[in-house]
């Protein structure tokens, strides 16, 4: 880490108070796995976060059916997300009707006018959403990366930088192993491990969370039905949490932005890990 990365030595973040960010991401959960500690860390700063969620996340998996007695799970996890948001100290949640598992090709022009909207009615300083590689490669993540990248970029002159966010390589798996010693876990998702951040463009700076990670954790657990025993999310503790989820990596969007450097004033150089 560097010199100034202590956790316990924050600097003291006053510029960004009274700032905007948005968070696009695809459906809730996202928003925790992906940036949680950085959301609460701006939070905390005196940013106001605002998150846009694209889906209600009606496609995915339930941890446990008497969680959704109704069979409404979009209804069940906007509940969730809406809790999650409180843990994080999120201002403000959008959340748009995009159908779940479709977002990479229906309804662009529309979802990428939503952002723009976004951005302008809020008057976003910074705009954060997934890279290229989605997290590992989830399909609607994709297509979040692409509608937003897309949708900040056609503001021109006008454009707030934005960011995309990635998973450190190894984390995953390191978590896996983690709740696998404690005897949960056996088949994580269906997703394998190993693709989280496999493919993650390199990121340019860290934003150091492991303050914020108890809370990033109790937000993730507030997304009880996709909280199973299969989730290795379910199995770690905060210090375990802390040593794998403390940092989150971000690299800057390559387009003609009017905004100064926002989430760079939290990070630290790029990180050491291997390639
Ligand atoms: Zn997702």
């Amino acid at each position: 880490m560097a010199d100034n990365g202590s956790a316990n030595a924050p600097r003291p973040d006053l510029s960004l108070a009274g700032r905007t960010v948005l968070a696009v991401f695809a459906h809730p959960d996202d928003e925790s796995l992906a940036c949680g500690g950085t959301l609460a860390r701006l939070a905390d700063a005196g940013v106001r976060v605002v998150l846009m969620c694209a889906s209600h996340g009606e496609a995915g998996s339930i941890s446990d059916a008497a969680l959704v007695p109704d069979g409404d799970l979009g209804g069940v996890r906007m509940r969730e997300l809406r809790d999650a948001a409180a843990v994080l100290g999120i201002a403000d949640v959008i959340v748009l009707d995009h159908s779940d598992g479709n977002l990479r090709w229906k309804d662009s022009p529309q979802f990428e006018n939503e952002i723009v909207d976004a951005v302008r009615r809020y008057r976003a300083d910074a705009v954060i959403t997934f890279d290229e590689d989605g997290l590992y490669w989830h399909i609607d993540h994709i297509g979040v990366h692409d509608r937003t990248w897309d949708a900040v970029a056609s503001m021109g002159a006008d454009a707030p930088p934005l960011y995309f966010v990635t998973m450190q390589r190894g984390v995953m798996r390191g978590i896996v192993n983690a709740a696998q010693l404690k005897g949960g876990v056996s088949s994580f998702w269906g997703i394998t491990p190993d693709a989280f951040g496999l493919s993650a463009p390199r990121p340019s700076f860290v934003i150091d969370v492991r303050d914020w990670v108890p809370r990033k954790l109790a937000a993730l657990r507030c997304h009880r039905t996709q909280m199973g025993a299969d989730n290795p999310m379910a199995w770690i503790d905060d210090d375990e949490a802390r040593q794998w989820l403390g940092l989150e990596q971000f690299r800057r969007a390559p387009i003609d932005a009017a905004g100064e450097p926002l989430l760079e004033q939290l990070g630290e150089p790029e990180p050491q890990h291997a390639d």
